[in-house]
């Protein structure tokens, strides 16, 4: 039976997201597996987080220290070289830490490694199979993975359902296990996203908008949607970049996360770092000219339209519905 770990990344005592889409993730390689969640961290903090992942885990191991008072890859690295059993498949999430944890991780654990995961076939003796997207998810690519040495996994937030709480394990604090671990990255400060007139993060219905809107002329479309619809405009980040809308409105890894409970993505190609600001599972509606663009691979709704054209349709339907 494969040994599987999950790394948990957390804010402010509070578990991300991705913790139970691990969870789910783990269960592909092998449902009989027990999986274990590994927290980093320090003070009650640590200790909220690791109460709220033993509420859905088998076990958890906790390691408490200052050098982990930030998600410091140069930390965690050797930490979980130390702990990690041989031949253990250990999941981290595909964030900014994931990417900068797993390359190194996996060098030092002569293990395998298969980033940006967004499904698992499962395992056959030591040959696990997966998916993967390339190319700003352009190409989807089946992966063989030999993990009879061990493997590291990062499966991308939104790609696994999150799993529901159904065992609950011990906290193990094994900070004892860590020893000393000297870092050179040290953290100054944490710097919050800007807000600015509306707050993207707090709205439970976002009309999004990508490349696909063309012109800076056509955001009216998209703003008289989110009107009719009770909604605010967000949008990926070639809109912020060509200076069409704030900064604050962008949606992803370098932008702000949101959890709106329903997301209209018009004219997104649905690369990992838009969906990496996404989260909550919403109902994601996509509407795209282009059958074959990876956002519907996670939209619960595909629409195979041109936005300009859909988006006027749409408002206007509401506005007579109502
Ligand atoms: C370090 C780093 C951080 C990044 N952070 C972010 C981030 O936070 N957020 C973010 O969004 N991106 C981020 N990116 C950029 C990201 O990689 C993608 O380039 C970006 O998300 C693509 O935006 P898009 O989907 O709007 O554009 P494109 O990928 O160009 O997609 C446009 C889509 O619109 C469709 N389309 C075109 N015309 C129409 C039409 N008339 N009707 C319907 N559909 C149409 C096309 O078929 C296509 O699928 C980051 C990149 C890097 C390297």
């Amino acid at each position: 039976m494969a040994q599987i770990f999950a790394y948990i990344v957390h804010k402010n005592g509070v578990a991300d997201d991705t913790a139970l889409e691990l969870l789910t993730a783990a269960k592909k390689i092998d449902p009989a597996a027990s999986v274990t969640a590994i927290v980093t961290g320090e003070g009650s903090a640590l200790d909220a987080v690791a109460g709220q992942v033993a509420k859905a885990y088998n076990e958890v191991w906790k390691f408490s220290a200052p050098v982990f008072a930030y998600p410091n890859a140069e930390a965690v690295r050797p930490l979980l070289v130390k702990v990690l059993p041989a031949g253990a498949i250990l999941l981290v999430a595909h964030d900014t830490f994931g990417m900068d944890l797993a390359p190194g991780l996996s060098i030092k654990l002569n293990a395998a490694l298969v980033t940006d995961v967004v499904g698992i076939e499962g395992l056959d003796g030591s040959t696990l199979k997966l998916v993967r997207q390339e190319f700003g998810g352009q190409v989807s690519t089946h992966v063989a993975a030999d993990v009879s040495t061990g493997a590291v996994l990062t499966p991308r937030a939104g790609s696994f359902t999150a799993a529901e709480a159904a065992a609950s394990g011990p906290v193990v604090d094994k900070s004892a296990e860590a020893g000393d671990l000297v870092v050179k990255r040290r953290f100054i400060e944490v710097v919050a996203a800007e807000v600015g007139d509306v707050d993207i993060t707090k709205e439970d219905v976002l009309v999004s908008i990508g490349r696909g809107i063309e012109e800076q002329d056509n955001i009216e479309i998209a703003q008289d949607l989110a009107k009719a619809m009770g909604a605010v405009v967000s949008c990926s980040r070639p809109i912020v970049d060509a200076k069409w809308l704030e900064k604050s409105r962008q949606v992803g890894t370098s932008g702000q996360t949101v959890k709106p409970k329903v997301y209209l993505a018009c004219g997104i190609s649905g690369s990992f770092q838009h969906l990496g600001g996404l989260k909550g599972n919403p109902f994601i509606v996509a509407i795209n000219k282009n059958a074959k663009a990876p956002i519907f691979q996670v939209a619960d709704v595909g629409i195979v339209a041109n936005i300009l054209e859909f988006m006027p349709a749409l408002t206007e339907a509401i506005e007579e519905g109502k």
